[in-house]
């Protein structure tokens, strides 16, 4: 063993060789990065060998120490120079799907948040004055047209607006939530976790299945500052329901005119998925004329644009959020607002434009389109000769993101087999395969859901199945 130790080569070793200076150039590294990683592997190697656990027999015959070392080197330094964040061909027909980013971004909106990036921009300056101005202002006047509010502003995501708005405009008073509207979503957001961090006092009404107006009117006292509607957006109860629509809850104002009706929409469409035969998920404008004070919603779930929490309503109250230093500790970025900037343009324009927005086109997507896709593909493939099974058979997609948790979307799927390898050990490959092709397993088939997957992927997915 103390042969082994005595033969480590010492760092300079390394630093003096071709092979470094090689790896430098070709990485264009840092050269003390990869001393560090060499620091590192030889230290580890040493302690490997003194424990006893690495057995030198393990170095392949004709591999010096060096060679070992350099190896583990050569491996870190790639990696170093490697994106972690990186594209992905979403091909399980989840159109919102939280762990691959949720909306991807129309044309438009990436092109705006380019040339933002690229240059200098009004962010914060009124050019016409020349004076500072306020970021809050770039795009209010958009989310008040798209929603007819009176005002209107953006922070993080729809977490944070929900907490500023606690925090501002219900500290230290009491907020009446229905017992059915007290969700977690996504794991990680509580309705009443949120409600204490805020310090706002949380009283609930009603029962899991049915809260009535009379409820909500029982429960106001001189301390009640909100009452809050949240949007039950990743599960449907059934059965023996009942919820308070937003417009009777606006009667309550009546008998009590500073209480606040804030709606914590989640999803927040823009967009009349309901006309369209998706679902009944209700349109920011229609709770705004229905005399809702507050609604907030994210950007990046229905919506279709960058991860985003938008508050819309009442001049007044808006006033007070945005002066709250939460504001500040919230603010978004300059690409968020061109992203999201674009995006609601769309909404503003014909229904062909408002199309071009992913998030709407792909929900939006025939069954007849989705075969046609499908079809391709497969014709695409049985020209190759490869050993795979391919039936095409009828499915459905979901919305996802927490979104429209009940509303199925009829599909196509490709269900493939292979001849010997299993259907996990495919999907394995084709998450492996650059880039990674993110499938759905069911009965050892992987199902391929062109819902998600657009003309210019469907090459990259048929080559990369042609690698298998
Ligand atoms: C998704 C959701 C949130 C959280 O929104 P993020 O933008 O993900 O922070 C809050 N409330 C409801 C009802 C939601 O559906």
């Amino acid at each position: 063993m103390n042969q082994w130790l005595r033969q480590l080569p010492p760092v300079h070793e390394f630093q003096k060789s071709e092979q470094f200076k090689r790896l430098v150039k070709n990485f264009q590294i840092d050269p003390s990065q990869v001393t560090k990683q060499i620091q590192q592997e030889i230290a580890q190697l040493r302690s490997m060998l003194l424990k006893g656990c690495y057995s030198p027999k393990e170095l392949s015959k004709n591999e010096s120490l060096f060679d070992y070392i350099w190896t583990q080197v050569e491996q870190k330094v790639t990696a170093i120079k490697q994106d972690h964040l990186i594209p992905v061909i979403n091909a399980t027909g989840t159109v919102l799907h939280t762990n691959l980013g949720r909306a991807r971004l129309s044309e438009d909106a990436i092109q705006h948040m380019v040339e933002v990036a690229r240059n200098y921009s009004n962010l914060e300056y009124k050019i016409s004055q020349g004076e500072r101005g306020s970021r809050h202002e770039v795009i209010e006047q958009q989310l008040i047209n798209v929603t007819g509010a009176e005002a209107a502003m953006v922070v993080n995501n729809n977490a944070a607006a929900v907490f500023l708005t606690l925090r501002a405009l219900a500290k230290h008073k009491q907020v009446i939530v229905s017992r059915g509207q007290l969700v977690e979503i996504g794991g990680s957001f509580r309705i009443s976790s949120i409600m204490e961090e805020s310090d706002a006092e949380l009283v609930e009404v009603g029962t899991t299945n049915k809260t009535h107006l009379y409820d909500y009117q029982q429960a106001i006292t001189d301390d009640t500052s909100m009452i809050l509607k949240v949007h039950t957006s990743n599960f449907k109860t059934i059965g023996f329901t009942e919820t308070v629509a937003s417009e009777e809850l606006v009667t309550l104002k009546q008998d009590k005119e500073q209480l606040i009706v804030y709606e914590d929409l989640g999803s927040g469409s823009l967009y009349d998925f309901h006309q369209q035969g998706v679902g009944d998920e209700p349109v920011v404008r229609d709770l705004i004329a229905a005399g809702v004070d507050l609604v907030s919603f994210s950007g990046d779930k229905l919506l279709g644009g960058p991860q985003a929490g938008i508050i819309v309503g009442k001049k007044k109250y808006i006033d007070q959020l945005k002066k709250h230093q939460l504001a500040r500790v919230l603010r978004v970025d300059k690409l968020t607002l061109a992203g999201l900037e674009k995006t609601l343009q769309a909404y503003l324009s014909n229904q062909e434009t408002i199309k071009q927005i992913p998030t709407v086109r792909d929900i939006l997507k025939t069954k007849q389109e989705i075969l046609q896709q499908v079809n391709s593909f497969v014709n695409s493939f049985e020209r190759s000769t490869v050993p795979f099974q391919l039936e095409v058979i009828e499915q459905q997609s979901q919305i996802g993101g927490g979104t429209m948790p009940a509303v199925e979307l009829p599909t196509y799927v490709v269900a493939l087999s292979h001849h010997y390898d299993s259907a996990e050990i495919v999907a394995t490959k084709l998450r492996t395969n650059q880039p990674a092709v993110i499938s759905r397993v069911k009965d050892n088939r992987v199902l391929l859901d062109f819902r998600t997957i657009d003309q210019q992927e469907m090459k990259e997915v048929a080559e990369a199945f042609k690698r298998i």
